[in-house]
């Protein structure tokens, strides 16, 4: 199509002078424009920028025009902020240094006390499996462990053939159980008699 001049008219002017009606945009995309989709107000969907100094909170100079939004009223604040942040990030770094270091110290003495809680089982079933007086000492000395971890009482020591520990297991306050103690008022007694019979 050609205008009054003979010109050739681009083919967006030809619908133009034929739709007068029908938006340019709506023509030139061959489709109806969308309804603009307004549900929020303007303000809330503005990225949120500081309306006061992040480190000092004094009043923001007027924003440039360029780059980004201001955050600090001052190189100064900018400066100290920074500074803030880099002793918190350390800070930071250091607490979770320390916190590495105490679970590998927790996890040394927890391998090392299952080590010697091990050696200590085969120990225990070595001297039940000899019998004898390595068994009575061996099954004294837990018992022994045991009340003791409890801490209201002990157990008797009367000695074994071997003069360890572990031929009574008596519950005690005192050294020997009350038994045994009769005993060894009895030896103390017989022997002050043969004394005085000399
Ligand atoms: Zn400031
Ligand atoms: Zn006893």
């Amino acid at each position: 199509m050609r205008d009054v001049r003979g010109r050739a008219l681009a083919s967006s002017q030809v619908r133009a002078r034929f739709f007068p009606d029908i938006p340019r945009r709506a023509l030139a995309r061959n489709r109806e424009i969308e309804p603009e989709k307004e549900t929020r107000p303007k303000e809330d969907r503005m990225p949120k920028r500081p309306t006061s100094c992040v480190y000092c909170g004094g009043p923001l100079p007027p924003p440039a025009l360029t780059g980004r939004p201001r955050s600090f009223c001052s190189a100064q604040c900018r400066q100290a902020n920074e500074r803030v942040v880099v002793s918190r990030n350390l800070h930071e770094k250091e607490r979770r240094e320390r916190e590495r270091l105490e679970a590998e110290a927790t996890a040394r003495r927890e391998k090392l006390e299952a080590e010697v809680a091990a050696r200590d089982e085969r120990e225990y079933r070595r001297a039940i499996e000899a019998g004898g007086d390595a068994a009575a000492e061996a099954k004294w000395q837990r018992l022994f462990d045991k009340t003791s971890e409890k801490g209201r009482w002990s157990l008797c020591q009367w000695p074994l053939a071997n003069g360890e520990p572990g031929a009574c297991t008596n519950r005690t306050a005192d050294v020997y159980c009350a038994k045994h103690n009769r005993q060894l008022d009895r030896e103390s007694e017989q022997q002050r008699r043969r004394r005085s019979e000399l």
